[in-house]
């Protein structure tokens, strides 16, 4: 017997060139919100990745939005600190903002979460939820996405991952009170997402799709949603990377995102998540990328679980059994230059046992197939 609860709530608006009627939907989406047509949604700030203060993103996103964003806040870095939510929270609260739009990838999108969730609390860094065991109780400001990378899925997701150099960690907080409110995914803006990022987006979406499916709190909506998702991605991240202007590509990597994002919410991620976390904070490694290091080997291991569901699954993709779909998921790595060996990383084996204790996220223990160090072990020196 199998039980499982299902619930997902954020709107979507999936519109390529939807970013340019932004005004109109900031007006409709606050009408349906506040029950009085325009109410709220008057004085937002804009929280945006650097590159688009530098590519004119930001500024056409706020003549988009009519007069409705008076604020800019940019200073996020790949993996967002701690201290920059506080900074972005600070200002939120000087300004006395009734709502933020997030246009960015997961960082911009994770940075903005936490500082909304974090406005209403006077004089607190977001440290203290981060790793002082804090929650968030209050009702943040309003968050509105707009994802530009088709990746983390980070917009209909309660999580927000935060780095912190004085704890050395980099984890997710998790709390509803994190879902944005109304996301708008337009295509459009993910055109000028260079390769090397669009693989490792990518390779990201393919992680969630399959950790969403063998999660051991895997249900039947989110398998429906991670098959639709993993085929998208197999059949068209190849040419979404290959030519970054293939708007349809855009469009179906978008969908595969967004549908991804919705497969491991709630079941959540695995071994390949947990094992990313030490890859990215102390090599330094792109997380989409950090993932795909040990997917390809995960399918492998994953298929011996619950009765070969895996191979069922990888079936219904139109591979062989789930070790082809691992084959087929490095040849995509290698294709796409993503680093496939522990020299590529600059992991020493000699530095592997202390690495490999450093894995075990809570993440870990949500893999179908236990794996204790010394399987780590050999799953890194796999990849020598
Ligand atoms: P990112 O947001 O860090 O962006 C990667 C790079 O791409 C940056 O240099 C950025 O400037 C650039 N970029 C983004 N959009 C662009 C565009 N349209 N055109 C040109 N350049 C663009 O990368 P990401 O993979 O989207 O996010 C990674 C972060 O998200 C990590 O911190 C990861 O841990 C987190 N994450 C969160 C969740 C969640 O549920 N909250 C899930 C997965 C990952």
């Amino acid at each position: 017997m199998m039980n499982w609860f299902y619930t997902q709530p954020v709107n979507i608006l999936f519109e390529t060139g939807g970013s340019k009627n932004l005004d109109a939907q900031l007006e409709k989406y606050a009408a349906a919100a506040s029950g009085a047509p325009g109410g709220g949604f008057k004085k937002g700030i804009l929280i945006c990745d650097p590159i688009f203060e530098q590519n004119g993103l930001s500024k056409k996103i706020k003549e988009y939005a009519g007069s409705r964003l008076s604020e800019t806040y940019s200073q996020i870095t790949p993996n967002p600190l701690v201290k920059e939510v506080d900074a972005c929270a600070d200002i939120i609260r000087k300004g006395n903002f009734d709502f933020a739009l997030a246009v960015g990838g997961g960082s911009a999108m994770d940075l903005a979460k936490a500082a909304c969730a974090l406005a209403p609390y006077e004089n607190m860094s977001v440290r203290q939820f981060h790793s002082g065991g804090k929650v968030f109780e209050k009702q943040g400001i309003p968050l509105i996405a707009v994802p530009t990378t088709a990746g983390t899925g980070s917009e209909v997701t309660c999580v927000s991952v935060l780095s912190d150099p004085e704890t050395g960690s980099k984890v997710p907080i998790s709390n509803p009170n994190l879902y944005p409110k109304l996301v708008i995914v337009d295509p459009e803006v993910t055109v000028s997402v260079p390769p090397s990022v669009t693989a490792s987006t990518g390779l990201d979406v393919l992680s969630h799709a399959l950790e969403g499916f063998w999660s051991r709190n895997h249900q039947p909506i989110c398998d429906a949603l991670a098959l639709h998702s993993a085929k998208i991605v197999f059949d068209y991240l190849l040419p979404a990377f290959d030519n970054g202007n293939n708007l349809l590509a855009r469009e179906k990597m978008c969908e595969a995102s967004i549908i991804a994002g919705l497969t491991f919410g709630l079941p959540k991620t695995a071994a390949s998540h947990a094992v990313s976390y030490p890859l990215t904070s102390i090599y330094r490694i792109p997380h989409g990328e950090a993932c795909a290091f040990t997917l390809d080997s995960l399918c492998g291991i994953n298929s011996y679980a619950e009765n070969g569901r895996l191979n069922t699954f990888a079936k219904e993709l139109g591979f062989r059994d789930a070790f082809e779909m691992g084959d087929r998921i490095a040849q995509i790595k290698k294709y796409t230059k993503m680093r496939c060996t522990l020299s590529d990383i600059g992991l020493k084996e000699e530095d592997l046992p202390g690495f490999v204790q450093k894995c075990h996220h809570p993440n870990m223990l949500n893999n179908p197939v236990e794996l204790d160090d010394n399987m780590l072990m050999r799953l890194f020196l796999s990849k020598k």
